[in-house]
């Protein structure tokens, strides 16, 4: 497989991280998956919209990451994967210097690795039609979620108690409100309206959160973003993750309880069909 490290292409298994990289020491570090369907890439701009953001936030010495499109669809094409489902993965340090603290001064380049691989649609295809189960934990992660950095240790573990419970999700709750999963964000539909946690330091922006959202405009599918208390959370009707990898996918039980009659709505069903239509290349 090649990828793509610091400027150059080469197999992946040649690329070497050393040790003093902030992103291994620190987790100072941000990535990004992009979704390749057969024909091309969904939403490349908006993925680097927000590496660009993080990395404005973190100050790192380089904060317009538009050039890796066309390093990704350079992989994509030298790794004969056009006509394929993959992702793509960015990871983005603050790059290298001696175990300290503050910014070293002055400001290292930034390590840049993107790889891609191949993506098996089949078993994401099950869960998206048969919904998946899912688990609330309490949100113990930091308050600057906006950020996709690398530091997902609460998000492992959250998901990790979902795994041991056979369930494929985690949603966080943060001062009694559903969040977002672990890899996700959440939606629920009270009396036919789409609900969704507010952009917020609290949550990721997903791309494809704004996209769902988009289409319940085009669908005329009413919207709400505003939180979701865990209170009201037995009279939604349906309920939802969506994300890169799991693009729309019904949650049918939540802490063991069916929701609503337990089998994906019709609404998550408009939504999933509206999704297909967009990535068709
Ligand atoms: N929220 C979190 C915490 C995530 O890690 C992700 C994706 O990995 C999402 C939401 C969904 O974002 P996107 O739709 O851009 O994949």
């Amino acid at each position: 497989m090649i990828a793509y490290f610091n400027g150059r292409f080469l197999p992946k298994e040649e690329i070497r991280i050393p040790v003093d990289d902030r992103g291994f020491l620190f987790s100072d570090s941000l990535y990004e998956v992009i979704r390749h369907y057969p024909g091309g890439l969904f939403r490349p701009d908006a993925h680097i919209r927000r590496l660009n953001h993080g990395a404005g936030h973190l100050s790192l010495s380089c904060t317009d990451f538009s050039y890796l499109i066309p390093v990704v669809q350079d992989l994509v094409h030298q790794n004969h994967m056009e006509k394929q489902d993959a992702l793509a993965y960015i990871h983005v340090t603050r790059g290298c210097a001696p175990r300290n603290h503050p910014f070293p001064v002055p400001a290292p380049d930034p390590t840049i690795y993107v790889c891609v691989s191949l993506f098996d649609p089949a078993a994401r295809a099950r869960q998206r039609n048969t919904g998946i189960h899912a688990i609330t934990v309490p949100d113990i992660r930091w308050s600057r979620c906006d950020m996709k950095t690398t530091g997902l240790t609460a998000n492992v573990l959250a998901n990790q108690q979902a795994a041991e419970k056979e369930c494929h999700e985690a949603i966080f709750v943060r001062d009694g409100v559903l969040m977002e999963g672990t890899h996700s964000n959440f939606m629920a539909v009270f009396d036919d309206t789409v609900t969704t946690a507010p952009l917020s330091n609290y949550i990721l922006g997903g791309i494809t959160r704004d996209t769902v959202l988009g289409l319940c405009r085009n669908l005329g599918i009413r919207t709400e973003e505003s939180p979701i208390y865990q209170t009201r959370i037995h009279l939604a009707s349906e309920l939802m993750v969506t994300g890169t990898t799991l693009e729309v996918t019904p949650i049918i039980v939540l802490d063991g309880r069916p929701v609503g009659n337990g089998m994906p709505g019709p609404t998550t069903r408009a939504l999933q069909a509206a999704f297909t239509e967009c990535i068709s290349f």
